[in-house]
């Protein structure tokens, strides 16, 4: 496991990602942003998103990001849009810190942090403080993803012999959007982890059809990964039930822009 790095929350229109955006191999880090204004809330609206709340987020995304040193220069009229495929190249990671450092940018500092019990079930939903979640970095020379031992895996069929040693890579922008529009939520998992593990001993090709057989316990360690092993903003903090069980709440970014009534999905 990678050691992380801790990096402020920080302040201001300047924002270093945590991983980059890779394009032909180089890793962009340095971006300027801008705060919201109503323009962004009437791009969200744009009903050709189709209530998408990955499209909602990109196009925030495409308005505010002012620049990326060495790779786009500073816009000259603020309230243009930059070209979505950039975005739908940048990890999630990134993105998401960048919504947060939009938001509060915006002079917004107060989440939502929301959760069930899992013994009780009693409904847990806090106000914190965003710049109190701890955001941590990637080495520039990691690859964009992690090894992975599947303690089970999947058998190769051309074989008959279980494989077990893969890379998860992050989730991109564009995972992100083809996901938010499948309805059920375990398929949209599936469609993630198809995309997501790009390699698994001899088997060639992963898809939705091979990440089906996976057993449930590689998919719980494969989620695992997702929540602790991977960088950025951690977007979730343990709370103290009233029943005496300790549980991890999550921040909700989909809530940030377009409300709360638009579709999430979650992985
Ligand atoms: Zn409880």
């Amino acid at each position: 496991m990678i050691e992380f790095e801790q990096i402020p929350f920080g302040s201001g229109e300047q924002v270093t990602l945590p991983v980059g955006l890779e394009v032909e191999g180089v890793r962009y880090k340095e971006v300027v942003i801008d705060e919201l204004c109503g323009i962004d809330d009437f791009n969200v609206a744009d009903k050709k998103l189709g209530g998408n709340s990955a499209k909602g987020s990109t196009v925030v995304l495409a308005r505010c990001i002012q620049e990326i040193s060495g790779l786009i220069p500073r816009k000259k009229n603020s309230e243009s849009k930059l070209e979505v495929d950039y975005l739908r190249r940048m990890t999630l990671i990134d993105r998401d810190y960048l919504l947060a450092r939009i938001y509060h940018l915006s002079g917004r500092e107060q989440v939502c942090l929301a959760g069930e019990c899992p013994r009780c079930n009693r409904v847990w939903e806090e106000e914190a403080a965003l710049s109190d979640f701890p955001v941590y970095s990637w080495p520039d020379d990691k690859a964009l993803g992690v090894d992975f031992e599947f303690k089970l895996g999947i058998k190769d069929p051309k074989t008959d012999i279980f494989q077990t040693k893969g890379f998860i890579r992050f989730p991109m922008g564009r995972d992100q959007e083809l996901m938010a529009v499948i309805e059920n939520p375990a398929q949209a998992l599936d469609s993630m982890l198809a995309a997501c593990i790009t390699n698994l001993g001899t088997i060639e090709k992963i898809d939705s059809e091979s990440v089906k057989r996976l057993k449930q316990r590689d998919r719980l360690a494969i989620l695992e990964v997702f929540q602790y092993e991977f960088p950025g903003l951690r977007q979730w903090k343990e709370v103290h039930c009233q029943c005496g069980k300790d549980f991890e709440a999550r921040l909700d970014l989909t809530s940030f822009f377009g409300g709360r009534n638009q579709k999430k999905t979650k992985y």
